[in-house]
């Protein structure tokens, strides 16, 4: 079997340089096209142009691809890098023409296309007409084609290169580290946060020791970047009369204030759940209280381990009890050559699933070493490629779900598996550290992340006003505070813990997308689980649909109201359960 993937159906290497001559011969041609733009364009035309759009897109997910997985597996790739930044210069000389196209779209450029004549064409492609609405709705947010081609260079070339400094002093940080008398220098950030993991007390502690007094060194670094990144943010938002500068990120996500709001007070509300993980988890690990760099320390010792085989068989008979779909999708993402499998030195931490266009199945990036963990990563990750090939019927620009149902049918896989292996097992001690594990997870992607985003929509409001770096990293320490209340205790140097959080940079209030969609879908789950037959079927029609529809719409027709108070309680209804079953055994 190969444990890595083979991205010749994205784009054989040795064909880049042909892709990518075709893909600039054909920007005359759109060119053209912009050109043919009026209000009284024929519908043909209107739908040729449009399909012209839609396959240039394909062209360009495939050319920007290849090179981006490349880096993926071998950050060190110089060719890759190469690669990567020949499709930037390309999409920006894309984006020049694109823009005006999308102007055009929203009545904005001339010949102005009137109310009348948008709602004429504009369903010539039943699959693109909700986007196209949606932009015509959005046009109020945007400026003048040459306002907004300043601010594309400028986000490429400022803020972009900003982002790209960011990584780069924390990619050359190292760490020394002193574990039972011995000294260890460790190179990578990753490295380093796999430590928090770790079964002994003294190296999570060492370890987060380590982190953070780096990011305190490098304090005004990140300080520096930080403003400038709220600055700009909060700048642009003025300039195109956005709410607020969270308002900004609910429009991209097509996500109602209310419910972004509902979402935040609820978590906050219960985030009394997670308090009582930790006073519990105090008691199991022999403690008086838990401290912050025990948080994810695992309870038990021994560990079960998985090969390969193993995983896959688990994997794919959890997807069966969903679907056949699900189970067919399921292998050929698993049994194919779509996974690249194994750790390898510099590829990149974590996991993920790459959806390139509705004619490629999609990738999955794995560093599988055998644990539970990893085998629920596969089930994550591939649920997200099946998803994808739920919405293969698709154009492009409309396959992929928007951000509240994107991680529906990943937590759905995560879920039926980790149910299943939960009752498999026998042995107490190995249920109980599953459920902790559960617990933490859900600690990190519900609470945590909601506790950024506060974080964030108060730096958002009071850097603008001038603060220093200490007061920013006091108000963070309070947020801490909150979190955690009296069930566990956080040492001063949390304070600076903000400075690494990388979606806080990189993609301001990104961050409720974790919670939004852990909760969203475990609300799914439950519903699926009281009635199997009523839920499977409207599940899999939230899949099929994709990115062709109003998220908010689409959850109504099948009953759901994300904007409902109280809505998100019963998924944290889950939530608690597994502690009460934790508290149990
Ligand atoms: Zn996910």
């Amino acid at each position: 079997m190969k444990k890595t993937w083979k991205l010749d159906d994205i784009l054989p290497i040795g064909q880049f340089g042909n892709l990518y001559r075709e893909i600039e011969n054909d920007l005359e041609k759109m060119r053209k096209y912009v050109g043919e733009l009026k209000p009284d364009i024929s519908k043909e035309k209107f739908k040729e142009i449009l399909e012209f759009s839609e396959e240039e897109e394909e062209k360009m997910a495939r050319l920007g691809g290849l090179p981006g997985l490349m880096e993926a597996v071998n950050q060190k790739d110089a060719e890759a890098k190469l690669l990567k930044s020949k499709v930037e210069n390309l999409a920006l000389r894309w984006s020049e023409v694109g823009i005006k196209m999308s102007l055009w779209i929203k009545g904005k450029r001339k010949p102005k296309l009137d109310d009348k004549n948008a709602k004429r064409i504009f369903g010539v492609i039943t699959d693109l007409e909700y986007g196209l609405k949606r932009s015509r709705l959005l046009a109020k947010y945007s400026l003048p084609e040459h306002e907004e081609n300043i601010i594309v260079n400028k986000d490429v070339n400022g803020m972009g290169v900003l982002e790209e400094l960011r990584e780069m002093i924390s990619a050359e940080m190292e760490y020394e580290i002193e574990i039972d008398g011995k000294k260890k220098l460790i190179k990578t950030q990753s490295e380093l946060l796999a430590l928090v993991y770790d079964p002994r007390d003294e190296v999570r502690r060492v370890a987060y020791q380590a982190l953070l007094l780096k990011q305190k060194e490098n304090l005004p670094k990140f300080f520096a970047i930080y403003q400038a990144v709220i600055k700009d943010w909060n700048y642009e938002m003025k300039l195109r009369g956005y709410k607020s500068a969270i308002a900004v990120r609910n429009l991209a996500n097509d996500i109602p204030d209310e419910a972004v709001e509902e979402l935040l007070g609820s978590c906050s509300k219960n985030r009394g759940i997670f308090q009582e993980y930790f006073i519990w988890k105090a008691k199991e690990l022999g403690k008086e209280k838990l401290e912050r760099s025990d948080v994810y320390a695992p309870i038990v010792k021994k560990e079960k381990k998985y090969t390969i085989e193993e995983t896959k068989e688990l994997v794919l008979g959890s997807l069966s009890q969903f679907s056949d779909k699900f189970y067919k999708f399921g292998k050929e993402l698993i049994e194919g050559q779509q996974i690249d499998w194994m750790p390898k030195t510099d590829k990149r931490s974590g996991a993920f699933c790459a959806t390139i266009s509705p004619k490629i199945k999609p990738y999955i990036m794995l560093n599988f070493t055998g644990k539970q963990r990893d085998v629920s990563t596969l089930a994550h990750e591939a649920g997200h490629g099946i998803h994808s090939m739920y919405a293969a019927g698709h154009y492009p620009s409309t396959q992929n779900a928007s951000l509240p149902l994107a991680e529906t049918a990943s937590t759905l896989a995560e879920m039926i598996l980790f149910e299943e292996i939960l009752l498999r097992e026998k042995d107490g001690e190995i249920r109980k550290a599953m459920l902790s594990d559960k617990m933490a997870d859900a600690y990190a992607t519900v609470c945590r992340q909601n506790y950024f985003i506060l974080f964030e929509k108060e730096a958002h409001k009071k850097v603008p006003q001038g603060l220093r770096a200490e007061d920013l990293s006091d108000l963070y320490f309070k947020n801490l505070k909150d979190q955690f209340g009296e069930s566990v205790l956080v040492s001063p140097n949390f304070r600076y813990e903000w400075s690494y959080i990388s979606h806080i940079f990189a993609s301001p209030f990104y961050c409720y997308a974790y919670n939004f969609g852990e909760l969203l879908s475990l609300g799914l789950y439950a519903r699926y689980k009281k009635d199997p037959k009523i839920w499977r079927g409207r599940i899999e029609r939230i899949l099929e649909v994709g990115g062709s529809k109003n998220p908010n719409e689409m959850l109504r027709s099948v009953g759901i109201d994300i904007r409902r108070p109280g809505f998100f309680q019963e998924s944290f209804d889950i939530i608690a359960g597994w502690q009460k079953q934790l508290t149990k055994i």
